[in-house]
């Protein structure tokens, strides 16, 4: 029998590679409705957009296709677009449009109706409490200080060789949660059945084991 797993949290609290390591040992398929909001402020951008313009970012989105193939990877008008939808502009960006209420309720219908056959972990603010309210099993609230939080982003990007400086990666993490928690439509909160991790010290083996005990305790 395959569930739907749910994962919110706060930014850069480790939500999308916590649910790719399950995928991985689960044999499900990943859902990440951030980069979905990000493609949304992406296309938004390069074409001078104002983030608050609802009316042409709606208008836009209608002329936009944003998919996510089995392996995960989102592809905006048929477009591998990872690599450009990661930068600080758009993490900003994405909060901006992640507010406007018909954004939400165009991707949020299409989140549902990807994971209505079940065997999905999806990764977002609001999939426990809105999206998948009714269609996840299991519910995890993944969080981690905003200094574990900034000190791993930080890591990352020195990794990829991104430039990068610890105290402004932690001022934006804290901006954007006041930001994602404060906003007027599905503000990220925790859903009352979701089981809340904080992660910020434990290792991601040690998070994904605690989360397929849980899996594994509904599913037998
Ligand atoms: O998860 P990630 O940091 O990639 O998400 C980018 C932004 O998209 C978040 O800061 C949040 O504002 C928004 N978002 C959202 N609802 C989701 C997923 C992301 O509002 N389900």
């Amino acid at each position: 029998m395959k569930i739907n797993i749910a994962i919110d949290g706060p930014s850069a609290a480790g939500k999308s590679t916590i649910a790719k390591e399950l995928c991985k040992r689960l044999g499900y398929r990943h859902i990440d409705t951030g980069a979905m909001y990000r493609c949304v402020a992406y296309k938004a951008l390069k074409n001078n957009i104002s983030l608050d313009d609802e009316m042409r970012i709606v208008a836009m989105m209608d002329e936009t296709q944003i998919r996510i193939n089995k392996n995960g990877e989102i592809l905006l008008d048929g477009v591998f677009v990872e690599q450009y939808i990661r930068s600080n502009e758009v993490s900003m960006a994405a909060s901006a449009v992640s507010k406007l209420e018909q954004v939400r309720e165009r991707l949020v219908a299409q989140q549902q109706e990807m994971a209505k056959d079940y065997g999905y972990v999806m990764d977002g603010r609001d999939i426990g409490t809105v999206v998948l309210k009714d269609l996840a099993e299991v519910k995890i609230f993944l969080t981690a200080s905003a200094q574990a939080r900034g000190e791993r982003r930080h890591l990352q990007n020195l990794q990829l060789g991104i430039e990068s400086d610890l105290q402004s990666i932690i001022e934006d993490i804290k901006q954007r949660d006041l930001q994602d928690s404060n906003r007027k439509y599905s503000p990220l909160r925790k859903a009352e059945d979701a089981i809340e991790i904080d992660s910020s010290h434990l290792s991601i083996e040690e998070v994904v084991d605690a989360i397929i005990e849980i899996v594994n305790k509904y599913i037998k």
